[in-house]
């Protein structure tokens, strides 16, 4: 039934609050003004507006709550006690039905309706807050998954882009190589097809690559020792010198040089070789090294010999070629494909080995160690190419001792030389990896940093595509390095010379033409290095703000007939050292 605020208020009970809505309460609220808050809730809302009703005497207050001893309560509970339908109203007049004993159980009663009430609504709250709790885990579930599957198509997106980078990178590689081998089977970074000797592949216009100098590059590894400069780590440590050939022939030289630099008898004998190791073991080990490596790639195997301590010390023209002769019984023995004598700073020496290694019937090259000026007696080098030339060789140039500007200038004055005198041969370099503008007619070696400090000069990778475009230039075919070269300078030339070559080295794999491999460099600005102009022309800083970029000489003068050059089995004594200072004194103060 329907609340009517008229009747209530002309016969106001309890009994019509519990049947009303919260908006009848309201309305009974305001027609008595009864101050009640909007954020109560139906049952507070009651009990308010009853207190309100019974304190302005529009209800009365039950007997039975006012008796003595009852505790006091509070304003819910008295509500819920007025909630009892058993009231009247006063204006009613009448006064509680039924016995006291009844009136106290219906209190009962209605207190445990209004407990059961309340537990009801706890109930009914907890259950709201249960499902509000699981709604929001069930957000956050969700959006952790929207994370994770967020997170996984992120993953798949870079390694899709990195699969991409991997494939454009092998595509280009793989065009170079197209473009250097045109439609020829030949394998890239595998052997060459042709496998003729050294005069034949130059003959036929090729390129041949040689390697690096093995003393100075074993020196820095810890196998030769400077100063006796001598190769018998061939034989203490046939690992070192394998791996530095292998390094080579993966760098593209396609000449393995048998590491037998000094390893003649009477150099053995006077440099403190303590171990005692035979020339012979020496070079036989050399061989088989330089054999074994170059088998495994388009090389082949060149024996070498240098100038002689006994040349210095004035021995005769019979005991010297006898030096070189015991090193050619090896190489014949071992089968080398072509004989190198090199590193000669006297014509007259280089000419007898050349007559010694002509007679195996071997091809023979012949490298002086001497810049323009020409050896240490003043021939000149277009002189000394001659003389070499009509001595037997078929390779002339030059090694060791100059930077290659100053060699690749040398050796035109060689072909110059050659050519005015109507004869035929063919060229190779060798130099340093060292700049050296400043050096006098014996090279490097007069240089106050020989040979420990010659670090700050070493040629870039860069600098070496420059020297072997001036080589092939020049007309050099056979070209390399010596002291100071390390198998990336050698694959820095087989790079440049890959549109001649049409090959590129295995070592080209983990390079990249002029620095392209920076394209996936983590900085931006190095990626931003990765081409050929940034390269080709940059100056580097030597890092050295308190060092000169170029140093004086040592130019002592002496040469073969010198006493200061005979050789000597005994280490220099601390006497003799004095006396060589005085002597160091004076060539400065007359450089
Ligand atoms: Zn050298």
């Amino acid at each position: 039934m329907a609340f009517v605020l008229e009747q209530f208020v002309a016969s106001p009970t309890v009994g019509q609050l519990d049947c009303c809505r919260k908006v009848d309460l309201r309305l009974v609220a305001d027609h008595y003004h009864v101050s009640v808050s909007s954020a109560l809730v139906k049952s507070e809302l009651k009990a308010t507006l009853i207190t309100g009703l019974v304190e302005q005497g529009v209800l009365r207050r039950p007997t039975l709550v006012e008796s003595p001893g009852t505790m006091v309560q509070s304003a819910t509970e008295q509500a819920n006690i007025f909630t009892t339908p058993q009231f009247d109203s006063v204006s009613a007049g009448s006064s509680p039905t039924g016995s006291k004993l009844d009136a106290r159980v219906k209190v009962r009663m209605a207190i445990l309706q209004c407990e059961r009430e309340e537990r009801e609504r706890e109930f009914q709250l907890r259950r709201e807050l249960e499902i509000r709790k699981q709604e929001q885990e069930l957000e956050i579930r969700k959006q952790e998954l929207e994370l994770e599957i967020r997170k996984q198509e992120l993953e798949l997106e870079i390694r899709k882009q990195e699969l991409e980078a991997d494939t454009a990178v092998r595509m280009r590689q793989l065009e170079l190589q197209a473009a250097v081998v045109g439609d020829s089977a030949v394998t890239p970074s595998g052997p060459a097809a042709s496998f003729d000797g050294i005069i034949e592949r130059l003959n036929a216009g090729e390129v041949v690559i040689g390697d690096g100098g093995f003393v100075f590059a074993l020196e820095k590894r810890g196998y030769v020792m400077a100063g006796p400069w001598t190769p018998e780590a061939t034989v203490t440590h046939p690992e070192a010198v394998r791996q530095l050939h292998r390094e080579f022939l993966r760098a593209g030289s396609n000449v393995m040089q048998t590491f037998t630099f000094y390893a003649s008898d009477d150099k053995l004998e006077n440099r403190g070789q303590s171990l005692k190791i035979a020339g012979t073991q020496i070079n036989e080990a050399a061989c088989d090294l330089a054999r074994e490596v170059a088998s495994e790639g388009d090389a082949m195997v060149a024996g070498g010999v240098c100038q002689t301590p006994s040349y210095l010390s004035c021995k005769s023209e019979i005991e010297v070629k006898a030096i070189f002769k015991k090193q050619l019984e090896v190489f014949l023995k071992k089968n080398v494909d072509f004989l190198i004598a090199e590193y000669f700073e006297h014509v007259e020496e280089a000419e007898w080995a050349v007559q010694v290694l002509k007679a195996s019937g071997k091809p023979v090259a012949a490298c002086m160690c001497i810049g323009p000026d020409g050896d240490m007696h003043g021939v000149s080098p277009g002189e000394c190419a001659v003389r070499l030339v009509k001595a037997g060789a078929q390779i002339v140039g030059i090694n060791c001792h100059f930077d290659p500007e100053t060699c690749v200038k040398t050796v035109k004055l060689m072909k110059e030389g050659v050519e005015k005198a109507q004869l035929k041969a063919h060229y190779m370099v060798q130099p340093l990896a060292f700049h050296t503008p400043d050096c006098s007619c014996q090279g490097f070696i007069d240089l106050r940093e020989f040979p420990f400090a010659l670090e700050p000069r070493i040629l870039t990778r860069w600098d070496m595509h420059a020297y072997a475009r001036e080589a092939y230039k020049a007309g050099i075919r056979f070209i390399g390095g010596c002291c100071g070269f390390e198998p990336y300078h050698i694959r820095a030339i087989a790079e440049e010379l890959t549109t001649e070559r049409r090959i590129l080295p295995p070592a080209s794999e983990k390079h990249g033409m002029w620095g392209s491999g920076l394209e996936m460099h983590t900085k931006p600005w190095v990626r931003a290095r990765a081409r050929r102009d940034y390269w080709e022309h940059i100056a580097p800083a030597s890092g050295r703000p308190k060092c000169p970029s170029l140093s004086t000489p040592e130019g002592w003068g002496v040469t073969k007939g010198h006493t200061e050059l005979m050789q000597q089995k005994e280490a220099t004594s601390s006497q003799e050292i004095k006396h060589l200072m005085e002597m160091q004194k004076k060539a400065k103060s007359s450089a």
